[in-house]
């Protein structure tokens, strides 16, 4: 790498945006496409925060978050990047569940469904068609406090089997539990429920790489191994970043690192109203998740097992049961070639939720104890469905919460942000200091890939409109 990774950077930007998350990266493509003179400052030496990937010997490739998102991606990617993005996104065949409560594939829309329901679950149809107008109806402004688990109770009375259908996948896909507002839950649900699971064809690495070229045709100044320091306030307004020891000017300032760590560490809890960091001392970090990256050899292949493939050995759906340490529920994302068309090489992720507890507190030789162990169970649990897998695997490794914090700053290995309440603290930032932006994973409804790039949308959409009213520094 070069020596200085700011060579050649202006002394003032209009807006300089920290993290190249998919939030960060939206907000700054948008805001370069608006005219404005933006500056992407990322600590890592790859784009896409926890949109990312990993190369390693012979030929393997592993994406970190490419599970599975909504249709809406198809909408925002279109809309605030291009087409060459959206075009490459495409449905997932099929969604697989085994658990002691029940056993069958997917696609996971509406439609089929509301079949399964009646045929598996021997729901009525208009209690089935209730529930899925309440939970389209949920919105953020009339939040009646009520939780995931009551609504489910109330739509579902004494089915757990049921419940675990309609929220297991939501857990594994932002973290959620039967304690969060109903809201979250009503949202993302229905997201995926109006056509089913769609995923990135190429891999997260060619989605990363159009993303740059579209922000560096929009004339945004990106750099790497670039880490901020601080956030400097001045008279009460943002003024500009310490990065890499040196100062840039800057009008406006949209921070994508994590929320906390952004108050906190960024710009200083003394730049902030006592109500405010109350607000924020309440907001609850998501929970974290564990990987096993599991590659074959070359040639080898496994026969069809769905894209996803959600299993548990519990006999029960239990929230605090699917992040604990001692795992009964994993979810398999199987990768085709079709997913890297060209390639032809073939690849499962085991992921299961986690406590960053479990993990943070380990010394290095219990911490890698650990880690071998969740590599065993994994391989042992997936030979239950293909016995003949273990001679064919090539490269394996596993990733905990600690490696999110290591590779995106994250605050206690939160993968999917925090709870609700942080999208409040999140979005009332410029409240508290004129010019100080946050756009990121936050509130669960703002979570995954289509959330934080819709947050990074909105929070563009402010910052644009701040710059104009303030045009002298
Ligand atoms: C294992 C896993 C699986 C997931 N699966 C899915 C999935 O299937 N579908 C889905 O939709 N979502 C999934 N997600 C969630 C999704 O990836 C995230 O919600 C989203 O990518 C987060 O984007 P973000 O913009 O909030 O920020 P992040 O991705 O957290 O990026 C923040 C960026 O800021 C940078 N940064 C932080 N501090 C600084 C600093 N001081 N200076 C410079 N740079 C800094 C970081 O390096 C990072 O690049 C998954 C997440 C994980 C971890």
């Amino acid at each position: 790498m070069p020596k200085d990774q700011l060579q050649g950077i202006k002394d003032e930007y209009d807006v300089i945006v920290i993290g190249s998350g998919l939030a960060g990266l939206t907000a700054a493509n948008l805001l370069g496409k608006q005219g404005h003179s933006v500056l992407l400052l990322e600590h890592h030496y790859q784009l896409g925060g926890m949109a990312t990937w990993f190369r390693r010997k012979r030929g393997h490739i592993f994406d970190i978050s490419l599970h599975g998102f909504p249709y809406g991606m198809i909408k925002s990617c279109r809309r605030y990047w291009n087409r060459e993005v959206s075009d490459r996104i495409h449905q997932l065949k099929g969604v697989r569940f085994d658990n002691p409560q029940f056993s069958f594939e997917t696609t996971y829309d509406r439609d089929d469904f509301t079949r399964i329901l009646q045929e598996k679950f021997d729901q009525p149809k208009e209690r089935i068609e209730q529930f899925f107008d309440r939970a389209r109806s949920f919105n953020f402004y009339d939040d009646d406090g009520m939780t995931t688990g009551e609504f489910l109770e109330q739509c579902f009375p004494g089915r757990n089997d049921v419940h675990r259908l309609l929220m297991e996948p939501i857990a594994y896909a932002n973290g959620s539990t039967l304690d969060d507002p109903a809201i979250t839950f009503g949202i993302v649900f229905s997201n995926f429920m109006s056509k089913g699971v769609f995923i990135f064809q190429g891999g997260t690495d060619l989605m990363i790489k159009l993303m740059k070229e579209e922000c560096q045709r929009n004339g945004v100044d990106i750099r790497i191994y670039c880490d901020v320091e601080k956030v400097l306030v001045d008279s009460d307004k943002v003024v500009g970043v310490i990065c890499n020891g040196r100062r840039i000017g800057a009008r406006a300032v949209v921070s994508n690192a994590n929320l906390k760590g952004t108050v906190q560490n960024l710009v200083g809890e003394e730049h902030f109203t006592r109500e405010y960091l109350d607000r924020l001392d309440k907001v609850r970090l998501s929970s974290s998740s564990c990987q096993v990256y599991m590659g074959l050899k070359p040639g080898e292949t496994f026969d069809y097992l769905g894209d996803l493939f959600f299993t548990s050995t519990l006999d029960h759906f239990d929230s605090v049961a699917l992040c604990a340490k001692d795992v009964t529920s994993r979810t398999f994302s199987c990768y085709y070639p079709d997913t890297r068309p060209g390639l032809d090489r073939y690849a499962i992720v085991s992921s299961t939720n986690a406590n960053w507890a479990d993990w943070a507190y380990l010394s290095k030789e219990e911490y890698e104890t650990e880690k071998q162990k969740l590599i065993d169970d994994t391989i042992l649990s997936l030979e239950k469905y293909l016995p003949d897998i273990r001679p064919k695997l090539d490269w394996i490794e596993a990733a905990t919460p600690g490696t999110f914090t290591r590779y995106t700053k994250t605050v206690s290995g939160a993968t999917f942000g925090t709870k609700f309440e942080g999208l409040d603290v999140s979005k009332s930032m410029p409240d508290q200091i004129p010019g100080m932006y946050h756009a990121g994973s936050v509130g669960i409804i703002m979570s995954g890939w289509l959330g934080t790039i819709n947050y990074g949308v909105i929070t563009s959409n402010e910052v644009d409109i701040y710059l104009s009213r303030n045009q002298t520094v």
